[in-house]
Order: C-alpha cells, then structure tokens, then sequence
C-alpha cells in the first residue's frame, strides 16, 4: 500500500500533499501535534469560540466556522 500518490491518509485532515511526501510528513506533524494537544481549547482564530488544535490545523478554523463556509463556498480549498 505504498502507492498511493493523490489520495493520501491525512487528506480529509487538510493534507494537501497529493502524493509529495515531504509536504505529507510536514502535515503530519502538524496533525500530530494538535492531537497531542487536544486537551487543551484553543480559540478559533475566526469567531473566538472554543474548539481543538486539529480543528485548527485541519480547517484553519473551528467546526461551526467550517461548517458555515462549506455551505457559502466550496470545501475544497486546500
Ligand atoms: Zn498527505
Ligand atoms: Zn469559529
């Protein structure tokens, strides 16, 4: 299962690495560590609201924002 450029594991978590690992291993990281986070809140950089570090890191903002911008626009922005 080593093949698998432009589908990756970590896309529906905003990875947009289509297949680049370098950019993959980057965003795992980061997906990592958000999880690693994920007891602490943080606020939503958007609406100031409460929400976790992978909602952060995968949306850029927290679910009711993204949930809000996915009915204005389309999801596919990454
Ligand atoms: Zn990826
Ligand atoms: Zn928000």
């Amino acid at each position: 299962m080593s093949e698998n450029r432009g589908r990756c594991t970590n896309t529906h978590l905003g990875c947009t690495c289509k297949g680049n690992q370098a950019i993959h291993e980057e965003r795992a990281q980061q997906i990592d560590e958000a999880r690693t986070q994920s007891a602490e809140g943080v606020e939503c950089p958007e609406c100031g609201g409460p929400t976790t570090p992978l909602s952060i890191v995968t949306w850029g903002n927290c679910r009711a924002c993204r949930t809000a911008q996915s009915r204005q626009t389309h999801p596919l922005r990454w």
